[in-house]
């Protein structure tokens, strides 16, 4: 279907069927779910073997028991594993608690009340700070800045990542940019991953900025592939260690998506620099993480190669339901001028842009029928997409039964929205 094509006849001609068809939607009531990206069941049963795994052995490598305090910086066992995942030194790891976004939060505090580097580095004491936002991007990301009042300025991305002149031409032009949020590998929402040559340039940011600017690098999705031949991203920190600006950059994950979204085990990779100031304030948070679960996860893998075999089970169960979206994108709109989609190779998203003006209609739309979406927005700095016109769908939870049901009340809500919109210009 091309609205633009297609004369006024035939766009009411359209709009009585795809009236009729919504009408047939809202009665059967639906109650679906497709908003946020998190594991399914069938998943998160992947790591049952956790339970129980340790069989009162809680003795770590060093010696220490790890159901007692301390251990600020996590157990040398999963440093050595998890360090492979963020590409850094085992001494350049850290292992928190259950989720990479209290890490980032804290990160982002510390250098805003306290400074990189003690007294009178911090941000805070600089007047107003930025950080760019490759759009669209990951909301909670947006949501740690709004909280602490650092202004956010979107950057556009293309298929290889953020746009580096803008980029480099902002940092350029105007000291008060201090970050960048980054999800390099499987990009939330898009599933973009970084080229070389961005990675490259990101890592040459901290000699424009200077010493207290930070690239916060969520390699949320890592070792997230759907597929064995996804590409490939280039080691951040190898990067910055050649061009001499590893004190740049702060690398984070964790198991979220791997074992259990809600206990599995955050990670950070920093220069031992960093680390050493980052630990410094942790130390007033906490005695020391959760090292009875570092430990459960250390033996569950065993190694590197037992953690990617791990995700190629999980890439088994995500697959169809990836394929589900995309077939459905594909017969709504591959001949039509109605929107536009990523096909990603990993990560938990697939990325739609519906045409301009219609983001929040669409969503609207799907709510009435029973079907809700990311809401329009959440993509973008303070929820305000300029254009109206990005839709997150995260397919990761739902059944697949579910989500073609979903599907096919998303494609019908974006052509009814649509054909409304072209009728009414
Ligand atoms: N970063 C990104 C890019 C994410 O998509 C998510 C989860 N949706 C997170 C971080 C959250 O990670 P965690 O559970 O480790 O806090």
């Amino acid at each position: 279907m091309y609205v633009d094509q297609a004369s006024a006849q035939e766009l009411k001609a359209q709009l009585v069927d795809l009236e009729s068809q919504y009408s047939d939607i809202l009665a059967a009531k639906l109650n679906l779910d497709l908003t946020r990206g998190k594991p399914s069941g069938s998943q998160l049963d992947l790591s049952n073997g956790l339970d129980g795994i340790l069989a009162g052995s809680y003795k770590a490598e060093g010696g220490d028991d790890c159901r007692n305090y301390g251990g600020l910086d996590g157990l040398a066992e999963a440093k050595a594993l998890f360090s492979q995942v963020l590409g850094v030194k085992p001494s350049e790891t850290l292992i928190g608690g259950n989720a990479s976004l209290t890490l980032m939060f804290q990160s982002v505090v510390f250098t805003h009340l306290f400074g990189a580097r003690g007294p009178g580095s911090a941000w805070s004491a600089e007047g107003e700070i930025k950080f760019l936002c490759p759009v669209p991007g990951y909301d909670r990301h947006f949501g740690i800045c709004e909280e602490l009042g650092i202004k956010m300025i979107p950057v556009a991305m293309d298929e290889n990542g953020p746009v580096m002149d803008e980029v480099e031409a902002l940092v350029k032009s105007d000291p008060c940019i201090k970050g960048i949020w980054c999800v390099p590998r499987f990009s939330n929402p898009s599933g973009i991953v970084y080229s070389d040559e961005v990675v490259d340039r990101i890592a040459q940011l901290g000699r424009i900025a200077g010493a207290n600017f930070r690239v916060m690098w969520d390699n949320a999705y890592a070792i997230h592939a759907l597929h064995d031949d996804a590409p490939v991203l280039a080691n951040l920190m190898d990067v910055a260690r050649q061009h001499g600006t590893e004190d740049s950059v702060l690398i984070f994950g964790s198991t979220s998506k791997v074992t259990f979204a809600g206990a599995g085990l955050a990670f950070m990779g920093a220069s031992e620099e960093n680390l050493k100031h980052f630990k410094k304030h942790l130390g007033m948070c906490t005695i020391g993480p959760d090292k009875v679960n570092q430990l459960r996860h250390v033996k569950f893998f065993g190694d590197y190669s037992g953690l990617m075999a791990h995700m190629n089970k999980h890439a088994e169960l995500l697959r169809p339901r990836f394929d589900a979206v995309l077939e459905h994108l594909d017969a709504g709109f591959a001949e039509s001028d109605l929107g536009c989609w990523t096909v990603p190779e990993g990560g938990y998203f697939v990325s739609f842009d519906a045409r301009p003006g219609l983001a929040r209609e669409i969503v609207r739309l799907a709510a009435e029928a029973g079907v809700k979406l990311t809401p329009a927005g959440a993509t973008y700095p303070y929820g305000k997409d300029p254009e109206d016109k990005n839709i997150r769908l995260a397919p990761s939870f739902p059944s697949l039964a579910d989500i073609n049901k979903t599907m096919e009340v998303f494609v019908l809500c974006v052509k009814l929205a649509s054909v409304r919109q072209k009728l009414n210009s």
